[in-house]
Parts: C-alpha cells; structure tokens; sequence
C-alpha cells in the first residue's frame, strides 16, 4: 500500500497473477481498519497543504509527471499487460493515453476558473458585486476497475489533485501494481506526502469503509453498475460520480463503407476480450448488407491473434478471470440454444474464449441485453433505421453508440434519438479520446470524466458578494 509517502505492509499478503496462465506477477498488501484509518488521516492531514498549492505547482506537478510516464512507458506497459491480460500493444497505448491525461489534468489547474456573477440583474443586487471561486472538495476517494489499471486511475486523480483534493485510491483488486507504481512516480514528482494514498485489498470492506466515511467528502467510481448502485445507495450526501457499464450498439446503414467499418468495428469489439466499458457488443445492420458484412466481419474476427499477454503480435488475450470466461462462455452457448446462429468462436481455454460472433440473436437473452465484458459480438439485421434506433434503446444501459453512414442527415436523425452520453458518427462506439466529456445515461451512470469535466465535479463553486458602502 501507499499512505502518507510511504509504502506499507500488513501481515495479509495478496499473490497478484497473470490471468492468462495463473502464474504469480507481484505481492500486494491487503488494507485492514488500521490501513484504511492511516490512509483517512493521512489524506485529512494533507488537505491543507494540496489547498495551498497555487494552481502552477499542481499544474507543474502533473506535467512533470507525464514526462517521468512516457520515460517509463516500457515498464508501464508491461505491468499493464502482467496484472490485467491485456495484450502487450494496447497496454502501451494506455501508457499513451495515460500520460495525456496527466497533460490534460495539468493543464485544466492552469484554467481553473470561476465567474463574475451579475448581482444588479436584480434591482435589489443594486451596488453589489459577486464572483464564485473553485474551492476542493476535500478528501476525494477514488475506485477504479480492473480493465484500464492506469489510465482510468489517471482520470480519477489527475482531476482530483490538479482541483486541490487529496485522495485514497482503491484499484481493482486484480490490477493494484500500476495503482502503486504511479502514486509513487507522483511522489517523485513533488506531489506531498498523503496527497494520493492507495489503498489495496477486496473491493466490499474496503469499498464500504471509505464510502461511508465522514471525512471523505466524494466517490469517485468506475466500474459494474451492481456496485455503483450500492455505493450511491450508502453513500448519504457526498458527491458521488458514477462510471458503469454498458451493452454498447452500433448502427449499420446500407450506403456505409463496409471494408472501414469491419475494420474498425473487429478491435472495437474484441480489444482486451470485450472487457471495454464501451465495446461493441450489439451490431445492428441493414438487411441488404447483412450477409456481407457478417462474411466480413467473422473472416477477420477469425483472423485475429489469440495468445500470451506479453507476445507483442497478440491481439486477443484472457478475460480477467476463468469465472468469468465461463460465464460468458455460458452466456453464449444460452443464446445458441435460443436460437442465435454461432459463425466464430469458442473453445475457451482456462480464461481464455476465442472471439465469439453471433448472428440471428434473440434479444431478451443475457448476451445481448445485459453487460456482455467479453468476446462476443452479437449482429441482428434491421429493415427500417427507426426501428434499429428504437431496438438499441432498449437497454437498461446508455454509454456510448456509433453509426456508420455516408448519410449526415441519417447521422444525426439517430444522434437526437439514441439515449446515450455519447454518439459517434462514422465510428465505433468504443472509441474515446481522453479529453472527449465521457460519460452515460441510465444505468451507465451519473456524471462526466474527461479533466475539463471531472475538475468541475471536483471543485465546489464558492460565491463571495460585495456590497459597497
Ligand atoms: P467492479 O464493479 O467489480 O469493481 C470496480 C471496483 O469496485 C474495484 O476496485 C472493486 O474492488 C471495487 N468494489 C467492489 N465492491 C465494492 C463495494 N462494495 N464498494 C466499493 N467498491 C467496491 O468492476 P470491474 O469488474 O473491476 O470492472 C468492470 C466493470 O467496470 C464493467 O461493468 C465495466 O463496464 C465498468 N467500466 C466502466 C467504465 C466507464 O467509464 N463507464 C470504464 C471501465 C469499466
């Protein structure tokens, strides 16, 4: 663990594995009272000083941090790819990603801002003059999931300090290495001792200590909608954001150019095993092009490399978990027995499914109405784009959608109608860039992260009036 500058252990040692062979990675600590208590004070404790930081040293702090990440991209990355069984090339593209959000976070201190307020739009404002400025929150605690180890860690603490909180982190317990190897790397850079703690260990003792703590005064949370419910649910008044899943769908019209959305919607749906909050799980396409783009679409989906995490020509590696591989497993072989015709995919080996795509799927099964975090691409044809629409809102979720058309007016005829926090036109729902305002509707959650749109949630906006004499 990390608390208050320093690296801490407990007599409860946690093995953190390799998920695609099970073979050991690190030891981590798991946190008990004591740990989590250290952490809240250390946290209280630092609170002033992260206050008094003018916005250009936590700026500076955030800046010199994304220099020190792209030095050690390597060690990143393959940390990355050792703790969560995501293929070595995408674990350096978070590297990438993460290091811009630390720019971004900088960047966004620098612009922290708050307004004039126009008091004489009243006439009892007569002589008054009022401003709001952006004061912390205070102790921020953040819980991140297991498939972005660092950079959705990165979206959490990159905002919360460059706003002037202090943090307690709680990673995933399956990925707690990069949560550690970056709180040190920030030390390194001149971030104060208890400004960013980390706390590791299972999710639902820790995870309820924090939320339900006095002195922390916001959760920050990614991850499955079962616990963010549960945390809004106990977590009485304190700001709460809420990063969740998602059954992401995306639309295919008939005059859409096939070879470019085949080529981007494979990745879209199979990078790290489906395990993106925003993969393409639902396909609807047009009845006319349906067959060739299944045709297409399963040829590469065929074609794509399954392997060890570490091989740098792997494309598809494990699911976090053989539980999990199961379950989608079983999720799959439910709807075959229920109709949907299986043109890929399978056989699993230990946590490891090879990309699964469907066709014909009925759509009350789990693998299309529910958070699939696997394989699977599920693809039904459509008659009418309307009713395409109508079918992709029918989901308990709304995160992200994409469509691919050559038609602006089609475009955005479903842009106004799709319910979701973000709609992409001529591109996969999966695709996000870090500084996009991201974030869902429904049951994807509450609140947008991206720096410029999380630093707002992290800050309170103080009103201070004049009146002159
Ligand atoms: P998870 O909900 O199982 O765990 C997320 C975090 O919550 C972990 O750190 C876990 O230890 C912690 N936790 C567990 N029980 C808790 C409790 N009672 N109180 C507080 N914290 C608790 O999710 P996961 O399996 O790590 O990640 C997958 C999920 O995350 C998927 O549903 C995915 O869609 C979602 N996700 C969403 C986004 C987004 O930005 N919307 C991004 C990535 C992942």
């Amino acid at each position: 663990m990390w608390i208050a500058g320093r690296e801490i252990r407990t007599a409860s040692p946690l093995t953190v594995r390799v998920p695609y062979d099970g073979s050991p990675f690190a030891t981590v600590f798991a946190a008990g009272p004591n740990e989590l208590q250290q952490a809240v004070e250390a946290a209280v404790a630092a609170a002033p000083v992260m206050r008094a930081l003018t916005l250009d040293e936590r700026s500076a702090i955030l800046r010199t941090a994304h220099y020190r990440l792209l030095e050690q991209k390597e060690e990143f990355a393959r940390t990355i790819s050792s703790e969560s069984g995501k293929p070595l090339r995408e674990g350096r593209v978070e590297v990438e990603r993460a290091a811009g959000t630390l720019l971004f976070s900088s960047e966004e201190a620098h612009r922290l801002a708050g307004e004039v307020v126009p008091m004489e739009a009243l006439s009892a404002g007569k002589g008054r003059m009022a401003m709001t400025v952006r004061e912390p929150v205070g102790v921020i605690a953040a819980i991140t999931p297991f498939n972005f180890p660092l950079n959705l860690s990165v979206h959490k603490i990159g905002p919360a300090l460059a706003g002037g909180n202090t943090v307690i982190h709680k990673p995933a317990s399956a990925t707690p290495v990069c949560a550690l190897k970056l709180a040190r790397l920030l030390h390194d850079c001149g971030l104060p001792a208890g400004a960013l703690n980390v706390v590791t260990g299972p999710g639902g003792a820790i995870g309820d200590f924090l939320v339900e703590h006095p002195s922390i005064r916001m959760i920050t949370f990614t991850g499955s909608a079962e616990v963010g419910l549960r945390i809004r649910a106990r977590a009485g008044l304190k700001r709460v954001t809420l990063e969740l899943g998602n059954n992401s769908a995306l639309l295919v019209e008939p005059d859409a150019d096939l070879a470019d959305c085949v080529e981007r919607a494979v990745p879209g749906a199979y990078a790290h095993s489906g395990q993106v909050c925003i993969s393409v799980q639902r396909i609807f396409v047009h009845r006319r092009i349906h067959d060739e783009f299944v045709e297409r679409f399963t040829t590469a989906a065929r074609a794509l490399r399954v392997g060890p995490p570490l091989d740098p020509a792997t494309q598809v590696s494990s699911l976090i978990t053989e539980t999990e591989a199961r379950r989608v497993e079983q999720w799959v072989e439910e709807a075959v027995a229920a109709g949907a015709v299986r043109h890929s995919g399978g056989p699993r080996s230990t946590a490891t499914l090879q990309p699964v795509v469907l066709t014909e799927v009925p759509e009350q099964s789990r693998v299309f109405r529910q958070e699939a975090f696997g394989p699977v691409a599920a693809i039904n044809a459509y008659d009418a784009l309307d009713d395409a629409i109508a079918r992709l809102n029918n989901s308990d979720y709304g995160l992200q959608a994409g469509i691919f058309t050559n038609d602006l007016d089609k475009a955005f005829h479903a842009a106004h109608r799709v319910e979701v926090g973000g709609f992409l036109i001529n591109d996969v729902p999966q695709f996000r860039l870090d500084q996009m305002p991201y974030g869902g509707v429904k049951l994807s959650g509450t609140g947008r992260e991206g720096p410029r749109y999380a630093i707002e949630e992290m800050t309170e906006p103080k009103l201070i009036s004049w009146r002159t004499r």
